[in-house]
Order: C-alpha cells, then structure tokens, then sequence
C-alpha cells in the first residue's frame, strides 16, 4: 500500500497514479491534500517542480467525482488558471491524466488560438477548465462562459501573474466567483503584495509551504562563470557542444533576457552544428508548440528562452540550465534553475556572469544564501573560439520584431508612437528590422502570448494603446 491510498483518494484516481508511475506523494501533495479533501481554502507557497499540480489536482479531481453534477451549459466546476499558455496546456495534460479513469472533462483556453474555436468547445460545457487570464475573460465577454457555477477556484503562479500585468484581469474574475467556493491560491514566492492579491480569493487558509521563500532547488549544483558579455555565445557553443558529444548534457536550457538575443543564439548554435530552438513570445503558438515538442521528444537537445516563455515548462531529463545572461529580478534565477532537477533528479546550473552583472550575482546569492561555485573558463578557450563558424543571416522568423526589448521590469518609456527612447538597447547590425507588427501572432491578448506584450503595455507602451509592437486585442 503507498502513501497515495492512506490519503483518502478515490480508488480510480489511485489507478492513474500508478499508471503514471507515483508511488510516494512529494511532500506538498502529503501536507495539501487532507486539507484540501476536507474542503479548506489553500495557500501554497511553492515553487513548480515541487509537483503542486498533482497536489491540487488530485484532491479536486476526488472532490468533483464525489459530487457528480450534470454539466451545465457554458460553465465550469473547477476553473484553474494559469499566467502562460504552456503552463496551462501542461496543467490540463496532467489533469486528463489524472482524470482518465473518471467521467469528468478537462478542457484548456488560452491566447494565440481562434478564440471561436475555444468558444464551441465550451458550449455543453466542462468540468475542469484550464484557462489565461485574458482569453478567460474574452470568453465570458462574448457570452461563451460563465464563472457562476465554479466550486473550485485554483490560482496558480501569482506571483507571475501579478509581474505580467494581471492584476486588472484578476480583479475581475474575482468579482465574478460565487461567494461559496474553495478557493487554492500558489505563489513562488510571498512578497506582501502578492500575500494582499490572495487574500481576496482565499479564506481562512491551510499554508502549506514546501521549502523556505526563495530556497534553491537542493539538488542543483550551481557554478558562476565570470566572463565578457561578448564571449559568452563562444563559451555557451564549446561547453554544449562538449557536453553533448560527451554525454554529459542531456538535455539543456538556456535563459536570455531578450526574445531577439534567444534568436542570436540559435543561429550561432545551428552554425556550430547544434540542433537548439528557440521559445518566446515573437514565436507563433505553432513554433513554441514545435519547439517544446522537440526538446521533449530529445531531438532538439537545447532550447533557449526567455524567463516568461519557460516559465512552467515540465521536460524531465533537463540535466543543464545555462544562464546566458544574469536575471536582473534574484527570484527569476529560482524559477529557472528549478527547471532542472526536477521530481528529484540531479541538475546543473552554470550562470555566465558578465562584469555588469556580478551585483545580479550578488542579489541572488543574498536571496538564496547559496554562493555559486566559480568555475574557470576551458583550457582551450581563446583557440576554440577563434575557430567556431559564424552564424548566416538571420533567418526571417528570427528578425527582431519592433518592440523586442529586454525582460526589465523598468526601462524608460518609449515616447508615443513607437519611436525609441534614448536609452534603448543597441540593435544587432545583421538583423533586419521589421515593419511595425509583422510576423507577430495576431488575435490574442498581449499577456496571453507570454506577458511581454503586456510589460511593454505597462511600462513603455503608452498607457494600454496599440503602439505598433503590440498585438491588437
Ligand atoms: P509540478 O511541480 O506540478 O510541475 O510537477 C513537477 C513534476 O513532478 C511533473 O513532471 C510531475 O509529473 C512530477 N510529479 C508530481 N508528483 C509526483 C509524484 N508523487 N511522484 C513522482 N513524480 C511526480
């Protein structure tokens, strides 16, 4: 008998655990579920990887099958949402997984698909919906969904949610939840103003807190490079291309700050002979989809970045997460470390620390109280470097888009009308600029895509109007 069944789960949620391969429950399954069973409002802190989905989803999954209830048209019993699409279809995927043996139906909204297609899909209606924040409430604007019948609300990622802008939006959906309900809210990390956030949704919560605030993920070995900001793509080529030759790298992901920086270090990898792909926010939902998919199925051994597109990303086997440059926020250097090592495996973080970036250093080993292990460059460096191809032109999906700016959470705003503001961030010579709006997926919310289009909205778009660089909505 495993730990799963003295939790009081239902049997058929059981059967899919072990499908699923779980035996023992991670310890926020262990501390949440009873509480959560018993019908009581829940604050987590945890950061993913800690396998909180499960956690949520499992004593919810038990709590609807116990109750069955006719479905109802256009309307939900358990609304989970998510701050980025990618979280969000995994959420579900793991929801369906857990549901398998259950009469219950899962489905998953978010940006960057035809939201009339979404609409249809909820017209009988469902028991679990997964959803963005801003497709959500475009579906309960054009009358394809209503919140009135939700008995389970799960917030998840707040505290990303709150950094993407979506404070307004979640204003809004807590208006619209009846007043009876469980409500389950999860955060990364617990500043006040997320602790204010949650205390409109959640009543007299169990806190349920897996590791301290900002806690490193334990089994990650992390190292610092000091090195130039303009060798960093050399020394980012010669260690992958190492590792995989060598199989010390199975699997690695690579952090950048801008979209158009990840795409730089593509066409620099692909010219070296490594198979990379890039996630962000310029990329189309068919390309991210493509991408992630890749790196899951190990065809694509490197996938590279930006904070908001990875975040949520579940691929097990990543061994390495590589910060090609430094977060400027210390507890985006958790959540992405906690990419790897994840449901208990061993991991590697290597953090490239240019000269203007060892005060980001220094943040981050005040938060997480670990000091990174330095680590000297090959011995071969320079000669190696010298003799690495250099990248053709940037292929047309990779062309910076207008906008494309660094991930800072404040930058001086950019003057109405798109021009840029003095302090804007060199361009790359060999990178085409495209007119304003192309190439960009159309017909979501900014936030729904990965949130940047909604920074640029708060901090450099000209007070919530369409700059040129952001989708229309
Ligand atoms: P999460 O934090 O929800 O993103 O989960 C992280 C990973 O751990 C996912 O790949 C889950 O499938 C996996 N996981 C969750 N619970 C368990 C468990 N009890 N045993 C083994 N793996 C788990």
């Amino acid at each position: 008998m495993s730990y799963f069944d003295q939790l009081g789960l239902a049997e058929p949620i059981l059967r899919a655990l072990k499908s699923k391969g779980y035996t023992e429950p991670t310890p926020i399954q262990r501390q949440a579920i009873p509480a959560l069973l018993e019908g009581r409002d829940l604050l987590g802190i945890a950061q993913t990887g800690t396998g909180k989905t499960a956690a949520f989803a499992l004593p919810s999954l038990h709590r609807l099958a116990a109750n069955p209830v006719a479905r109802m048209p256009a309307a939900c019993r358990m609304l989970v949402l998510s701050p980025t699409r990618e979280l969000a279809a995994q959420i579900a995927d793991n929801m369906e997984a857990y549901a398998r043996n259950l009469n219950l139906s899962v489905q998953c909204v978010f940006g960057g698909l035809p939201v009339g297609k979404q609409a249809r899909k909820l017209v009988g209606g469902c028991d679990v919906l997964v959803a963005t924040p801003g497709r959500l409430l475009d579906l309960i604007d054009q009358r394809a969904l209503t919140l009135r019948h939700v008995e389970i609300f799960v917030l998840d990622e707040a505290d990303q949610m709150m950094d993407l802008g979506f404070i307004k939006p979640l204003t809004r959906v807590a208006a619209m939840l009846p007043e009876k309900r469980q409500s389950l809210f999860f955060s990364a990390t617990m500043p006040n103003a997320i602790a204010d956030l949650g205390k409109r949704f959640i009543k007299n919560p169990v806190r349920v807190e897996v590791s301290p605030q900002a806690t490193t993920a334990e089994r990650v070995e992390q190292f610092s490079i000091y090195i130039n900001q303009a060798e960093k793509q050399a020394l980012l080529t010669i260690q992958l291309r190492a590792g995989l030759a060598d199989k010390s790298i199975e699997r690695a992901l690579v952090f950048t700050r801008t979209k158009h920086g990840a795409d730089r270090v593509v066409r620099h990898l692909c010219a070296a002979g490594i198979n990379a792909a890039a996630i962000h926010g310029n990329k189309s939902q068919a390309q991210r989809t493509r991408a992630l998919e890749g790196f899951r199925q190990g065809h694509v051994p490197v996938l590279i970045a930006t904070d908001i597109a990875a975040r949520g990303i579940d691929v097990t086997g990543v061994s390495h997460v590589f910060n090609f440059e430094m977060p400027n926020i210390a507890e985006q250097y958790v959540h992405r470390i906690g990419r790897t090592a994840r449901a208990g495996a061993d991991g590697i973080a290597i953090s490239y620390v240019a000269p203007d970036e060892k005060p980001y250093l220094k943040g981050i080993e005040r938060l997480t109280g670990v000091k990174l292990m330095p680590m000297g460059l090959p011995e071969d460096f320079a000669a190696q470097a010298k003799s690495l191809p250099a990248p053709s032109r940037a292929p047309a999906g990779a062309e910076r888009a207008e906008g494309d700016r660094p991930q800072r959470k404040f930058r001086n705003p950019r003057p109405e009308g798109g021009q840029r503001g003095p302090a804007a961030p060199k361009r790359d010579p060999n990178v085409r600029v495209h007119p304003r709006g192309e190439g960009r997926p159309q017909g979501e919310r900014a936030g729904e895509r990965t949130g940047e289009g909604q920074r640029r909205r708060r901090f450099g778009g000209g007070g919530g109007q369409r700059t040129g660089s952001g989708p229309a909505r």
